[in-house]
């Protein structure tokens, strides 16, 4: 049975490479070492490892992962035993992700969210300013920026294509390392 506690949400934030994944991970890998009944969610649209039942970090690190389509299955699929609760990539999950995850606190579980916080023209990404907002702990990540090696808050698409919305996700570009960069401030506009 789980025991009856109060809910609690770390929102991970950041950029590409920045490491939110890596944190997830490391976070439910301790969940479960201390014995907690652990369920990760990931987006379907990311395929860069296919339809593997995982979620996976850039260096490799991964851990057991269901993958959906829309916020409202994470309710579906959440066993009543669960505890702790891993959302990655939650951008691309869209503002129905913040009622889920207010049912998920009051009934007293623990939430872990990654996602990035801004796209890749450094506009704020919901729903993730909304969760950061309601957290009880934000964890803000930063990446290298590959030009000077400095501390890197946004990333930049660096392929060209037209009609860019970066509000949505371009399936064909989710995940590939190759299309995007760590900049800092200052290279950001290089
Ligand atoms: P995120 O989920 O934030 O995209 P991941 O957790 O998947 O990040 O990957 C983080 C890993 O990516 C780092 O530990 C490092 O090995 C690798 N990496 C590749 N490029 C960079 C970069 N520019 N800055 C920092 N880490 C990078
Ligand atoms: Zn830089």
């Amino acid at each position: 049975m789980r025991k009856k506690q109060a809910g609690f949400l770390e929102v991970i934030a950041g950029p590409m490479y920045c490491g939110k994944t890596e944190e997830l991970i490391r976070q439910v890998k301790r969940a479960a070492i201390a014995k907690k009944h652990v369920q990760v969610f990931k987006h379907a649209i990311d395929t860069r490892y296919g339809k593997a039942k995982r979620v996976y970090s850039h260096a490799g690190l991964s851990f057991l992962s269901e993958r959906i389509t829309k916020a409202s299955q994470i309710l579906k699929k959440l066993h009543p035993e669960t505890e702790v609760v891993g959302i990655d990539e939650a951008q691309w999950f869209g503002d129905n992700l913040i009622l889920v995850v207010e049912h998920l606190l009051k009934s007293g579980r623990r939430v872990l969210v990654s996602g990035l916080a801004l796209t890749f023209d450094r506009t704020p990404f919901a729903p993730m300013p909304t969760l950061m907002a309601m957290a009880d702990k934000v964890t803000k990540l930063s990446a290298i920026c590959v030009l000077c090696g400095g501390e890197a808050i946004f990333h930049k698409r660096i392929v060209k294509q037209s009609n860019i919305d970066p509000l949505l996700a371009d399936p064909s570009l989710v995940g590939r390392s190759d299309a995007y960069e760590a900049r800092c401030r200052i290279c950001f506009s290089k």
